[in-house]
């Protein structure tokens, strides 16, 4: 069986030292927010480029404890989009704040900068820009549209940790900026963990204050904060793993190229990549108009591929009816219809991805 992600592969390709790292946070006596996680916030921080990092117990904690930070309560609009994981809007039910949903760009996958000054109001906070697959969203365009109403920025890099926009990272461009480290994520933990980065010592402390019932050093709640803390096992674990990103991500971007090859004449769309960026492939994302006889018959040949995702957001049962859509989300709804995504993972082995392959094209010529 090929499976689409693959954590398990990733723990055995370090495992060693995963292993030493693990016993020696069990050895010290000290499990949450520790040393690890001090050096893991640094670490990451200065990998992304920025000044201040601040980990918590998950991706959606990540952008929920932002939006606070940034001030965005109850009556305010933050602005993303419907094409993501659902914890991007799940992230806004503790503020109230319902987030208002724009279109795609369908070339990208990513917020449709057309439609997003129709959406502010003066009611609008913030912008969240999601980095869908693993690829940039147009950040340059969006900053200038937000610096000019005086909005902010909340990056959503949970499927992009270590791509490039122009001469960044992604996490280095906006107020704030969220990292995942579900398993599956391009870095991934062996359990949940999550990461703000900022440049604003301001929005740091906040943010730290706000993972810990809003404490200040005397351990006084001064603001309704919660619990959102990074343990020290998975920040040791990320430690090990974080020295392995840029490889992880280059043999991502090695298969994405072999795929390319070798997928260049059978009609699939093939993912693209803006030309001032760089793709770390979180996801390798195809589309078709017959994706699911694809998908059925990929696993007829014991190859799982999966949809990122089936249902936009404004139409799962949460939120339909209830949250408010700029203009049209026509692309958005195309695309739930026709993506498909290959298995992609660092440890994908050539002969497994030339099965994969194989699977495609015998199923383009059965058609
Ligand atoms: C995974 C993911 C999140 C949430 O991360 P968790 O750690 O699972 O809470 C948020 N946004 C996007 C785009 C994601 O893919």
């Amino acid at each position: 069986m090929i499976l689409c992600s693959n954590p398990h592969a990733q723990y055995l390709a370090h495992k060693a030292e995963i292993d030493e790292a693990v016993a020696a946070v069990l050895d010290s006596g000290w499990y949450v927010l520790g040393q690890q996680v001090k050096d893991f916030e640094n670490e990451f921080a200065q990998y992304i480029g920025v000044q201040h990092g601040v980990g918590v117990g998950n991706g959606t904690d990540a952008l929920q404890i932002a939006l606070k930070a940034c001030g965005v309560g109850a009556g305010d609009e933050v602005i993303t989009v419907s094409h993501t994981a659902v914890a991007t809007v799940a992230a806004h039910e503790p503020g109230g704040a319902p987030p208002v949903l724009v279109d795609i760009e369908p070339e990208f996958f990513t917020l449709d900068v057309r439609q997003l000054e129709a959406a502010i109001t003066p009611k609008t906070k913030a912008i969240i820009p999601v980095h869908i697959y693993g690829h940039a969203a147009d950040m340059s365009a969006i900053l200038d549209i937000a610096r000019r109403h005086d909005i902010k920025v909340i990056e959503d890099c949970a499927q992009a940790t270590g791509a490039m926009y122009e001469n960044k990272r992604v996490g280095a461009w906006g107020d704030m900026a969220c990292f995942s480290f579900y398993p599956t994520k391009n870095l991934g933990a062996i359990g949940d963990g999550g990461m703000i980065v900022t440049n604003d010592k301001n929005l740091a402390d906040k943010a730290r204050s706000l993972r810990e019932y809003g404490w200040n050093e005397q351990r006084n709640s001064c603001v309704p904060g919660v619990n959102s803390r990074l343990d020290e096992i998975q920040a040791a674990i990320l430690r090990v793993k974080l020295r392995y990103l840029d490889q992880d991500n280059a043999a991502r971007a090695r298969l994405a190229a072999q795929y390319e090859h070798a997928l260049r004449d059978t009609g699939l769309t093939l993912p693209a990549k803006r030309d001032n960026a760089s793709h770390v492939y979180h996801l390798y994302v195809v589309r078709l108009d017959q994706r699911d006889e694809l998908k059925d018959f990929l696993k007829t040949q014991d190859i799982l591929s999966g949809i990122h995702y089936p249902v936009p957001v404004h139409l799962q049962s949460a939120y339909k009816g209830r949250i408010k859509i700029q203009g049209n989300l026509t692309e958005t709804e195309k695309a739930a219809k026709e993506i498909l995504s290959l298995p992609m993972y660092p440890e994908l082995k050539d002969e497994e991805l030339k099965k994969v392959v194989e699977g495609i094209h015998k199923f383009k010529g059965a058609l």
